[in-house]
């Protein structure tokens, strides 16, 4: 296969900050050299861009699907590249088995599949079946989600399935269902960001990492309507915000309950809107008294003055929504900081109504959809408990066992890789649409525990840091070459089409999980010959449960997707969330106090900084893919640190020098980039890297009491110059 470079934006390598309009712009209509065309979905973020991939003469490539309603066309610089990675040289064509001189080689698939389902079976027999663990992914289509869960429970007979959205989404998930009783992500369609009056958005950088959003808080701000971005960093989102709230990181429960302290104050609540369609109010404006502005300044950084103008300012408008993303939510509070900020969303009386209210922006491409439909620890498809009975008998008379061969809930992801060759631990790991070598915290423990393990086997398109440790790695499909379904940021169901064969010798996902099942003996479970086959069962497990697909069928995602729940053929899906009531069980939303605490890996003498991490707008998670496509390699080719001038100069660190950074699970070093736009106490370190450029070899894995997600986005650091002269 050959590529399109006829067809590639001129501004393909305009990855500055600020290049995200452009290269979020439209294409106008398909170049003139193309043949043919598929329309189908980008294998990134979660916005889940419409694109057509492209043929002609020349290769293959990709423009903007303009008829698409979230992206109208626009696409960012990851996914104007995304054709390069189909025909890359890295892609695995053979399965994989470690040979006894440590080599991976080349193996049939029979041979392979025979080797794991030997070796899996071995493990269970000696520890149990719960020694033999599945990791699954985020950007896994809902078909894969669903069937990695099943497979995990019915084939492996294991309890221990989790994956790497744990560490994404799991602290939005939490606090969403405890106050909403469901999680969605945005419970409205992405176009009412354009008619909000005012806006919170918290700890994300969208104009990088989703740019094509951005498009709705252009028009936002050219009706008038007001954007508040509270951020460490004066990130390109931030420069485009009528105010920034630099917060420091870790403190931002304080600041909600600041901004709704002011609310209370003042009279700014809505009464009304609290009287009739919430609960348990009176403690929150208990606790948020004891956050006055003065001792919110000393918490949080944030200047007493930008705190009650920007309480003000939300107050004052109509429509008011509060958006969140990883920045709050990565944190060992992860679920009370998101808890504090849908308080404040609630006070402010939006929640339900139109284009207001509280919203998360996800990350993963499928990080909605991933969560939903059983690759959880403690989940069944249709976003049930697996703790819940009744859910345990649907499922189960779906997936034809009886409940009680339904294993109870497992391990979650850190709990999981912690549990490594421990006594009860797990011994065996089935690792899909993950490279958790790079994404997990405290990264040289967790290749440390991946080590220990009797046996790794890893599905992947590319030989990752992840299926670099595996004893038997297998090659699958990308995401042109399998159809499937996923569920965008907003919960709207979208297809993604098979445009494409893949590489002779690979299968996809599904392929390969049901080769497997029927290696470990459990083939009639797993007789699916098509994506859509997998769809249809899906649709039976999830009816009835709050993310019911039941009445969405393939042909019905044909134009622009359908919102769960969509519980019959003939609902027209549901766009908006909450308008009359919450599937709580006294159909309010519930307040939660939340009392502010400091990060579990706080600062002191030796570590007197602040690291946080986040994403680029050239890289797309932990970059297996994105690191190997050559433009956005040249535009962001390894881990370069941020610092203030200021932190710098007492650091005796000069821009462009290489500094090590130090936390108390290791020392990595970098160049140093400096910029007046990030707080003095913080630094920033990019973690699309791994080996000696990781991030996640710093980072903490304390975890959320509640979410168990890991504290990724704060831990204490110490920065001095680097001793290595060598570039890592
Ligand atoms: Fe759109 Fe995200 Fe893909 Fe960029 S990475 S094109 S924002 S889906």
């Amino acid at each position: 296969m050959r590529l399109i470079r006829a067809i590639e934006p001129p501004f393909i390598k305009d990855l500055r900050p600020g290049a995200h309009l452009a290269a979020g712009a439209a294409v106008e209509q398909l170049p003139a050299a193309v043949s043919s065309s598929a329309a189908t979905h980008c294998p990134y973020c979660a916005l889940q861009c419409g694109m057509h991939l492209t043929d002609g003469p020349a290769g293959v490539g990709v423009v903007g699907n303009q008829k698409f309603p979230v992206n109208e066309g626009g696409l960012c610089v990851k996914g104007w590249s995304a054709a390069s990675i189909l025909d890359h040289p890295d892609r695995l064509r053979a399965p994989l088995i470690r040979s006894p001189s440590g080599r991976l080689e080349p193996a049939t698939w029979d041979a392979a599949l025979g080797h794991i389902a030997s070796r899996f079976n071995d493990v269970q027999r000696r520890y149990g079946p719960d020694a033999v663990a599945v990791f699954g992914g985020g950007s896994l289509t809902n078909e894969k989600a669903y069937l990695l869960g099943k497979f995990a429970r019915v084939a492996l007979a294991t309890a221990n399935i989790d994956y790497n959205g744990r560490f994404c989404m799991s602290s939005a998930a939490a606090a969403q269902s405890m106050a909403f009783g469901v999680d969605r992500g945005l419970p409205f369609p992405i176009a009412d960001i354009a008619e909000a009056d005012a806006i919170l958005l918290v700890g994300s950088n969208a104009a990088e990492t989703m740019p094509p959003i951005m498009r709705y808080f252009e028009r936002q701000q050219e009706r008038g309507g007001k954007l508040i971005v509270a951020d460490p960093r004066r990130t390109p989102t931030a420069e485009w915000a009528t105010c920034h709230l630099p917060l420091r990181p870790g403190s931002d429960a304080a600041l909600a309950n600041g901004l709704l302290h002011v609310l209370v104050r003042d009279g700014l609540v809505d009464q009304d809107y609290i009287r009739d369609r919430t609960e348990d109010f009176d403690e929150v404006r208990r606790v948020v008294a004891g956050y006055w502005p003065e001792r919110v300044e000393k918490l949080t950084g944030v200047p007493e003055r930008l705190l009650i103008d920007s309480a003000r300012l939300l107050a004052t408008a109509g429509r008011v929504m509060v958006l969140t993303a990883r920045g709050p939510e990565q944190q060992a509070q992860g679920v009370n900081n998101t808890l504090a900020y849908i308080n404040l969303a609630l006070a402010l009386g939006g929640v339900g109504k139109p284009a207001s209210g509280f919203g998360t922006l996800t990350g993963q491409g499928n990080g909605q959809g991933g969560r939903e439909h059983g690759q959880k620890a403690d989940q069944l498809p249709g976003y049930r408990r697996i703790d819940d009975p009744a859910a345990r008998e649907h499922v189960a008379a779906v997936w034809g066992v009886p409940a009680s061969a339904i294993p109870a809930a497992g391990r979650s992801a850190c709990r999981l890789l912690e549990s490594i060759g421990t006594d009860n631990g797990v011994r065996a790991m089935f690792v899909m649409g993950s490279n958790l070598a790079v994404s997990a915290p405290d990264g040289n423990r967790v290749e440390a525990r991946l080590r220990a393990l009797d046996c790794l086997v890893v599905a992947d398109f590319f030989l990752s840091e992840t299926a670099s440790l595996a004893e038997v790695v297998l090659p699958s499909a990308q995401w042109a070459e399998e159809d499937g379904t996923m569920t965008n940021l907003e919960g709207r169901v979208i297809r993604r089409c098979r445009a494409l064969d893949p590489p002779a010798g690979v299968k996809t996902d599904l392929d390969i999980l049901c080769a497997l099942a029927a290696a470990l003996g459990k083939r009639q479970y797993f007789n699916f010959a098509a994506p859509r086959d997998v769809f249809e069962e899906l649709r039976r497990a999830s009816a009835g449960g709050l993310a019911d697909y039941s009445g969405i069928t393939y042909e019905r995602l044909e134009a622009d997707g359908v919102f769960w729940p969509c519980p019959s053929v003939d609902h027209p899906g549901t766009p908006r969330l909450f308008a009359e009531t919450f599937p709580t069980r006294s159909r309010r939303a519930r307040f939660h106090p939340v009392v502010h605490q400091t990060p579990a890996d706080d600062r002191d003498a030796d570590h007197p900084l602040y690291l946080t991490t986040g994403r680029l707008l050239a890289h797309y998670q932990s970059g297996t893919q994105t690191r190997r496509v050559a433009e956005l390699h040249e535009a962001a080719g390894e881990a370069v640190v941020e610092m203030h001038p200021a932190t710098a100069r007492r650091h005796a660190l000069a821009d462009g020098g290489r500094v090590a950074l130090t936390t108390r699970r290791g020392t990595g070093t970098f160049v140093l980039r400096l910029t007046p736009a990030i707080r003095e106490d913080t630094v920033f370190l990019p973690f699309h890297w791994g080996g000696a450029q990781s991030a996640n070899r710093l980072t903490s894995a304390a975890l959320d009491p509640t979410s168990e997600m890991p504290e990724f986005k704060v831990c204490a650091v110490r920065a001095a110059p680097a001793q290595d002269s060598n570039p890592a």
